[in-house]
C-alpha cells in the first residue's frame, strides 16, 4: 500500500473583490499574466503592506516578488495561502509524526475509538520485500496482532452491562475499542485530513522531505509538493524534487537568487 494524497480544498483569490478595492483607493495594479490564484494572493498580500500600487509598483513579475518576500523572510505574507489535503494509505506511525507539527496545521484522522478496526490493512515498510525473513517476521506479527484485536474486542463484548462496562453502547464501544486497539501495530494504515498554509508547507518540506531513512515521510513529502507546485510554482521554486537510488523521492532545497 502507497500513500494516496487527494487534494480537497484550497485558497481562491476573489480578483473582483481585490480589484474593486484599488478603484476605491484610486489605484491600480499590473498584473502577471500567467499568476495563479495562490500567487497573486501572496502577491496582493505584501503589496498592501506598503501600498505598492499604482506608481508605487515596481516592474517585478509575480515570481521574483515572492522569490523576494522569501529571500527577505517576509514568510508571513505566505500564510494567507492554504490547501486541504485527504492522506490515505499512510501508517499511523508516519501521522504520529506528522501531527507534531503544530503552526500552521490542522488534522482530523480517523479516529480507532469511533471506528472498527477488525478489517484495518497495514502500510508494508519500505526494503522488507529484500529479506524474506524480515518480511515473514512482518507479515506474522501484523497478522497476530489483527487477530489478537478481534479476540479482545469479541471478549470484551460479552462483558456488556458488568461494573465498569455498564456504559451506553457509544462509551461501551469507546473503552473495548480502546483495549483491543493497544495492540495494533504502528503499521496499522490510517486516514487523515490536513489543511496546511504555505509557510508551513515550506517548513515540512525543508524538514521531512529529505530524511535519508525515513521512506514514507519523504513519499508523502513529494507528494505534498507536487500538489502544490503545480499550485502555486512560485512559492515552492526553491525546493528540486530528486530522486535516491532505490528510486524513492527526495526533497532538496537550494538558495534562491534576487533578481532585485
Ligand atoms: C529528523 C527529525 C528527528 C526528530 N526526532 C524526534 C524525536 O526523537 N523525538 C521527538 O519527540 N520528536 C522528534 N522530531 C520532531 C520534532 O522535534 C518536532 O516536533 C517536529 O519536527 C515539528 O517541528 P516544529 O516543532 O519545529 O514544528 P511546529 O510545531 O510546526 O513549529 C514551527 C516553528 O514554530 C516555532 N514554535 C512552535 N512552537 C513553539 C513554542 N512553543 N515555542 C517557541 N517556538 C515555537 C518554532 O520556530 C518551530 O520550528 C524529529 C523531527 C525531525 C525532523
Amino acid at each position: 500500500m502507497k500513500p494516496k494524497i487527494y487534494l480537497i480544498g484550497r485558497s481562491h483569490f476573489h480578483a473582483e473583490d481585490f480589484l474593486s478595492f484599488l478603484r476605491n483607493e484610486s489605484t491600480e495594479w499590473h498584473r502577471t499574466p500567467g499568476a495563479t490564484e495562490p500567487e497573486e494572493i501572496v502577491e496582493v498580500s505584501g503589496r498592501v503592506c506598503y501600498m505598492s500600487f499604482g506608481e508605487k509598483q515596481s516592474p517585478r513579475s509575480n515570481g521574483d516578488y515572492i522569490r523576494n518576500l522569501i529571500n527577505q523572510g517576509h514568510e508571513s505574507v505566505l500564510e494567507h495561502v492554504t490547501w486541504t489535503f485527504l492522506l490515505t494509505g499512510v501508517s499511523r506511525a508516519f501521522t504520529h509524526q506528522l501531527v507534531r507539527h503544530r503552526v500552521g496545521f490542522a488534522f482530523s484522522q480517523l479516529s480507532q475509538q469511533y471506528h472498527e478496526e477488525t478489517a484495518a490493512t497495514f502500510v508494508e515498510p519500505a526494503h522488507l520485500q529484500r529479506s524474506p525473513q524480515a518480511l515473514k517476521a512482518w507479515r506474522s506479527a501484523v497478522a497476530l496482532s489483527q487477530e489478537s484485536y478481534r479476540t479482545i474486542l469479541d471478549s470484551l463484548k460479552e462483558l456488556n452491562g458488568t461494573p465498569g462496562l455498564d456504559l451506553q453502547q457509544k462509551e461501551f464501544k469507546r473503552a473495548i475499542r480502546s483495549a483491543a486497539r493497544s495492540v495494533l501495530p504502528n503499521a496499522t494504515e490510517t486516514k487523515i485530513v490536513m489543511t496546511a498554509n504555505a509557510r508551513a508547507l515550506r517548513y515540512f518540506f525543508k524538514v521531512r522531505g529529505s530524511i535519508p531513512g525515513d521512506v514514507e515521510m519523504r513519499q508523502v513529502a513529494a507528494a505534498l509538493f507536487n500538489a502544490v507546485e503545480a499550485e502555486a510554482p512560485a512559492l515552492f521554486a526553491d525546493f528540486r524534487l530528486d530522486t535516491l537510488s532505490d528510486g524513492s523521492p527526495v526533497l532538496a532545497q537550494r538558495e534562491l537568487n534576487d533578481n532585485r
